[in-house]
C-alpha cells in the first residue's frame, strides 16, 4: 500500500465504555463461538452445483441471530435478479432508523462460503467446525460468518450497555453469494437503495496484519479474468507424422503464457500499471513462511515485497484444458484452453488493463496461432478516501480494542462489489475490516479463524457503535 504504517491519534482518556464493553463481549464469547459454529456447520456454497437449500438455510439462520437481538424495526430475507431469468441468493436485511441527527452506520458481511475442496486435504471436516489451540477450523469459520457473528455479537454488546432506546442508525446486510461474483449485488443495492443509505459501511470481509496488530484495508487491487483458447490445428494429428513440422496448440499455448513475465517473474504485459508507494516492512522470511515457498524456490516480481502484493499487477494461469497424462497420446492437440486471471493494481481501470492483456496476447501469439477471448470478468480495485472522519473513529477504537496501533493496509485480492457501493452510495464512508489473520487460510483447506483476533475484532466494532452512537 501507499502509506507506511499510520500511528493512531491514542486518545489519552480511555472510551468511557471500553471497561462495560469488554466485560459484555467476554462474558458472550462461549455463546458467540457457539452460534458461529452452528453457522459454520451449515454448508452454504453459492457456487452453481452446489445446493441452493443450503444457503436459503444460512440465510435463515443468519436472520434469526439479528431478529434475535430485538432492536431492529424490519428484519427480512431480499433477493435481487441476476438477469430476466435467474435470481441471486438471499441477503439478510435488516433496519433500524436514525434518531436525533445520529449517524447511520450498515455493517456488511456475507453469508455463503468457498467450496470445501477435497476432505482429505483438511485436518478436520470442513463443516464440522472443531476448536485446535486458540483457532476454530471450519469452512467460513473465518470468511466470511465470523464477520456476520462479529456484527451481531457487536450489536449485543452495544445494546446491553447502553438500552434498547438508543438513536443511532443501524442497517445490517448479510449477502449470500460474495463467493460467487456478487452477481445480484449492483441490482440488489439499487433496488434496497434507500434501506441501505448509511453514512458509514463497515464491510468485514478482510484481514488483519498479525494476530496482534488490527488492519484497516484500504486498498485493494482490481482482476481481471477470462477464458483463452489457443489453436494451430483444425484437427488432431499424429505426432510421429507430422511433429516438427507442424505447431501443436500445447506448444504455442506454453510459449505465449511465457511472455506474460519476464525471467524474475515480474509482469512483462505493456499497459499494465503499478502504484508508487511505500509499504510496511515484510521480509523476504514471512513471506516463504505463510506462502509455503519450497526450499531453494525463490520469490518472483521486484521492489518491496509488499508492494508486489498491494500496488502491482500479478498474473495466474488458473486453469488449463488439455489431454490428461493419463489420456496422453501421441498426439498433436489441435486448441488449448486456459483460464487467466489477473490482479490489477489501485488506480487501474479493469478495461484498460483487460485491453492491454489482450493486445499483448495477440501481438504474441507464436505461429500465428489463432486466439479465442471468452467469459471476460472484471473487478475495479478500490482505494479508501481516508481523510473521512469516520477512519479515525475506527482506528482509536482498534487501538483500544486490541491495545496496538492500527496499520493501513492494501490487500492482493479483490471485493470488486466496494466499487459498487462506492457507485451507488459515493457519500458514504466506506471500512473494510475483518476478522482474518495471515494464517486464516481463507478458500483453503484448513480455514480457520483466531479466536482472540474474533474477539478484538468484536470490541472494536462495539467501540465503533458506542463512538457513533455519542457522534451528534
Ligand atoms: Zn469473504
Amino acid at each position: 500500500m501507499t502509506q507506511a504504517p499510520q500511528p493512531t491519534s491514542a486518545s489519552t482518556t480511555p472510551d468511557p465504555q471500553l471497561e462495560p464493553l469488554t466485560q459484555a463481549v467476554l462474558a458472550a464469547m462461549p455463546a458467540t463461538i457457539a452460534e458461529l459454529s452452528t453457522l459454520v456447520r451449515i454448508p452454504s456454497v453459492s457456487w452453481d452445483g452446489f445446493e441452493p437449500e443450503q444457503v436459503q438455510r444460512s440465510a435463515e439462520a443468519a436472520k434469526a441471530l439479528i431478529e434475535g437481538i430485538g432492536v431492529f424495526d424490519s428484519v427480512e430475507l431480499a433477493r435481487a435478479s441476476i438477469d430476466d431469468e435467474t435470481l441471486g441468493h438471499p441477503a439478510v436485511l435488516a433496519t433500524r432508523k436514525a434518531k436525533n441527527g445520529r449517524p447511520t452506520i450498515l455493517l456488511y458481511a456475507h453469508h455463503d462460503v468457498q467450496p470445501p475442496g477435497h476432505d482429505s486435504d483438511w485436518d478436520s471436516p470442513p463443516f464440522e467446525p472443531t476448536v485446535r489451540g486458540d483457532r476454530l477450523y471450519g469452512r467460513g469459520a473465518a470468511d466470511d460468518k465470523a464477520g456476520i457473528m462479529a456484527h451481531v455479537a457487536a450489536i449485543r454488546a452495544f445494546v446491553e450497555t447502553v438500552g434498547e432506546d438508543f438513536d443511532l442508525g443501524l442497517v445490517a446486510f448479510f449477502e449470500g453469494e460474495e463467493e460467487f461474483g456478487s452477481r445480484s449485488f449492483a441490482n440488489f443495492i439499487t433496488e434496497n437503495r434507500e434501506k441501505l443509505a448509511a453514512d458509514v459501511i463497515v464491510v468485514a470481509d478482510s484481514d488483519n496484519w498479525d494476530v496482534n496488530t488490527p488492519s484497516l484495508t484500504v486498498g485493494l487491487r482490481g482482476n481481471v479474468t477470462f477464458k483463452l483458447k489457443v489453436s494451430t490445428l483444425a484437427h488432431a494429428s499424429h505426432s510421429g507424422m507430422f511433429g516438427g513440422a507442424v505447431p501443436d496448440a500445447m506448444l504455442a499455448t506454453v510459449k505465449l503464457l511465457a511472455t506474460l513475465h519476464d525471467e524474475n517473474g515480474s509482469v512483462a504485459v505493456d499497459g499494465l500499471t503499478s502504484r508508487e508507494g511505500q509499504t510496511p516492512e515484510y521480509s523476504e522470511e514471512k513471506l516463504r513462511h505463510e506462502a509455503g515457498l519450497l526450499d531453494g524456490v525463490s520469490s518472483i516480481g521486484s521492489g518491496n515485497v509488499l508492494s508486489r502484493l498491494w500496488d502491482k499487477p500479478a498474473i495466474t494461469i488458473t486453469g488449463i484444458d488439455a489431454p490428461s497424462v493419463m489420456n496422453a497420446s501421441n498426439t498433436l492437440t489441435p486448441s488449448i484452453t486456459v483460464k487467466l486471471s489477473a490482479r490489477i493494481a489501485p488506480g487501474q481501470d479493469p478495461n484498460d488493463a483487460f485491453e492491454a492483456l489482450r493486445a499483448h496476447l495477440h501481438a504474441n501469439a507464436p505461429f500465428g496461432a489463432h486466439l479465442e477471448i471468452s467469459d471476460v470478468d472484471r473487478g475495479s480495485p478500490f482505494l479508501v478516501d481516508t481523510s473521512g472522519w469516520a477512519v479515525e473513529v475506527v482506528k482509536t477504537a482498534m487501538h483500544e480494542a486490541w491495545g496496538n496501533e492500527p496499520l493501513e493496509t492494501g490487500i492482493g485480492g479483490s471485493i470488486p462489489f466496494i466499487s459498487d457501493l462506492v457507485e451507488v452510495f459515493p457519500e458514504a464512508q466506506i471500512l473494510v475490516t475483518g476478522v482474518e489473520d495471515p494464517e486464516s487460510r481463507a478458500h483453503s483447506p484448513n480455514e480457520s479463524l483466531h479466536l482472540g483476533v474474533f474477539k478484538r475484532a468484536i470490541l472494536t466494532e462495539a467501540l465503533l457503535l458506542a463512538k457513533l452512537e455519542r457522534r451528534a
